[in-house]
């Protein structure tokens, strides 16, 4: 049995190889832009502030391959990111975050579940 911290790089790492070899979703979509870089650093530090005020809680394994079975088949998915607006996220980190949530208008994904 893997140290838990090795088993949750090995876990993550295995998903952005899953999401490379299966890029989209919907491939008849040509593919969506990513929000600009200063947006996604925006973005990624609100959620960093949020991660910390929540007390840093991860998600438990079955949780977040229900988190990452919405990202895998939803058309906002660019490879190993989301192309949301709000987002630009790497899904496979992102999922393991309790505090965070998908941002879509219907979230597919919430803190309190799938
Ligand atoms: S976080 Fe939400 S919008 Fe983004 S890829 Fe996942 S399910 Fe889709």
């Amino acid at each position: 049995m893997p140290h838990p911290i090795k088993a949750y790089k090995l876990v993550t790492w295995r998903v952005n190889k899953f999401f490379e070899n299966n890029p989209q979703a919907d491939m008849s979509r040509s593919p969506r832009k990513l929000p600009s870089f200063p947006k996604v650093v925006d973005n990624f530090r609100k959620a960093v502030i949020k991660d910390i005020k929540g007390g840093r809680k991860r998600v438990t394994l079955e949780e977040y391959f229900a988190r990452i079975t919405e990202c895998t088949n939803c058309v906002m998915r660019q490879k190993k990111r989301c192309s949301h607006s709000d987002c630009g996220c790497w899904l496979a980190k992102k999922c393991w975050w309790a505090n965070e949530k998908c941002p879509a208008d219907e979230p597919r994904w919430t803190e309190s579940g799938v």
